[in-house]
C-alpha cells in the first residue's frame, strides 16, 4: 500500500474502505514511517504542527455501581485506590488555576458513576462559570449517562465539551461491561451533541478486542462525528477485570493513531491514557498522527513528568496551543 497516496486521497475526501482501514493495523513494522509520514501528511493540513494540551480533573473518585472490566473505580475493582464523594467548587477552581498556568487547553472535569446527580451538575456548573470568566479555558465535563436537563443545565453554564466514550466495538461491549449497554453510551454522545456540547468520545485498545473491533470503533466514531476522540491505551490495573493484559506494543500503538487520523482526518486525535507505558520511547511518532495528549496525571494512574512532555513537543518542534489569556501570561 502507498500511505502517501493513500493519506492524499483521504484528503480529498475518500473514507478508508475496511480492507484499506485493516491493512493499516496489518502493516509490517518496515513500513511504519511511511504510515506515519502519511498520517502526518493529514494531521498536518488539518493541525499543522500545533498540539492541544488537556488536563483531567478527578472530580469524584470510587464507589462506581457499574463494572466496566478495565476501570479501577468499578464495583468489581479490588485496586486500592484513593475514593473520594464530589470534590467542591473551590477545588475544580484550583485545578483549573493549574491548567492555565500549565498551559492546557482543555480543562476536563471527570467524576466516577453512572450519572451525575443533580448536586454534582451544580457544583460543575457554578465552577465552570468561573473557569470561564478567569481563565478562558475551555471546559469538557465526563459525567457518565446524561439526561436532556442535566445536559442543558451544563451548556448553559459554559462547558464547551461532554466526554463519553464508546469504549470499543459494540460486538465487543459486552465482555467490558454489562451494566450499561453500547447504545446507553451512544445516546449520552447525541444527547451532548443535542444540546449543543462538542461531542468528545473514544476508545480504549487492548481489551482482547481483534484489530477488526478496533477498525469498527473507529468507523463508529466517524458516524458519530466526534470532534474529538481520545485513543487510550490499556493500562491494566491490578485488581481490575482486566488485570494482566498486556498485548500491545509500541509500533502497534502507532498504527493505532494513525488508523484514527486516516478515518477522522478533520479530529482531534488524542494519545490519552496508557500512553507513557504502552508507546514508551516511541511516544515523539505517536504526536504525526495525534494532535492533542493529556499532560500530568490520569484518573488513578499517574502520567510522566511533565517536563517531559513540554520537552517532547519541543524536541519535535511542534508548538503548543493557548489561548489569548495564556498567551498574555506569556507575553
Ligand atoms: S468507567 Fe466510569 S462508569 Fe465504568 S466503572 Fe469506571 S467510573 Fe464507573
Amino acid at each position: 500500500m502507498n500511505w502517501v497516496q493513500l493519506a492524499e486521497e483521504v484528503l480529498e475526501g475518500k473514507l478508508l474502505s475496511n480492507d484499506e482501514a485493516l491493512a493499516i493495523l496489518h502493516a509490517s513494522d518496515d513500513e511504519l514511517l511511511l504510515l506515519m509520514q502519511g498520517a502526518f501528511t493529514i494531521r498536518k493540513h488539518y493541525y499543522g504542527k500545533k498540539v492541544k494540551l488537556n488536563m483531567i480533573m478527578n472530580a469524584k473518585s470510587g464507589y462506581c455501581p457499574e463494572n466496566c472490566g478495565y476501570c479501577s473505580q468499578s464495583s468489581i475493582s479490588t485496586a486500592p485506590i484513593e475514593k473520594y464523594p464530589f470534590i467542591t467548587k473551590e477545588e475544580i477552581l484550583a485545578g483549573a488555576k493549574q491548567a492555565f498556568e500549565n498551559q492546557i487547553g482543555t480543562f476536563c472535569i471527570v467524576a466516577s458513576g453512572r450519572g451525575p446527580t443533580r448536586k454534582d451538575v451544580n457544583v460543575v456548573s457554578e465552577a465552570v462559570q468561573e473557569i470561564k470568566e478567569k481563565y478562558g479555558l475551555k471546559v469538557c465535563a465526563c459525567l457518565g449517562l446524561l439526561k436532556d436537563e442535566q445536559a442543558d443545565q451544563l451548556k448553559t453554564a459554559g462547558v464547551d465539551r461532554y466526554n463519553h466514550n464508546l469504549n470499543t466495538s459494540e460486538k465487543h461491549h459486552d465482555y467490558i461491561t454489562t451494566s450499561h449497554t453500547y447504545q446507553d453510551r451512544v445516546n449520552t454522545v447525541e444527547i451532548a451533541k443535542q444540546h449543543g456540547m462538542s461531542p468528545c468520545s473514544g476508545a480504549i485498545i487492548g481489551m482482547r478486542e481483534t484489530k477488526q473491533d478496533v477498525v469498527e470503533i473507529a468507523y463508529a466514531l466517524h458516524a458519530l462525528d466526534a470532534d474529538s476522540i481520545p485513543v487510550n491505551f490499556l493500562n491494566a490495573i491490578d485488581g481490575t477485570k482486566l488485570e494482566g493484559t498486556k498485548e500491545l506494543d509500541p509500533r502497534y500503538c502507532l498504527k493505532v493513531l494513525a488508523l484514527f487520523r486516516y478515518i477522522n482526518p478533520t479530529k482531534e486525535i488524542r494519545i490519552a491514557g496508557g500512553r507513557e507505558i504502552n508507546l514508551g520511547s516511541l511516544q515523539p511518532l505517536g504526536m504525526y498522527a495525534a494532535n492533542s495528549i493529556f499532560v500530568g496525571d490520569y484518573l488513578t494512574t499517574e502520567g510522566q513528568e511533565e517536563n517531559a512532555d513540554y520537552a517532547l513537543i519541543r524536541d519535535l518542534g511542534f508548538e503548543i496551543e493557548v489561548n489569548e489569556k495564556q498567551a498574555a501570561l506569556q507575553a
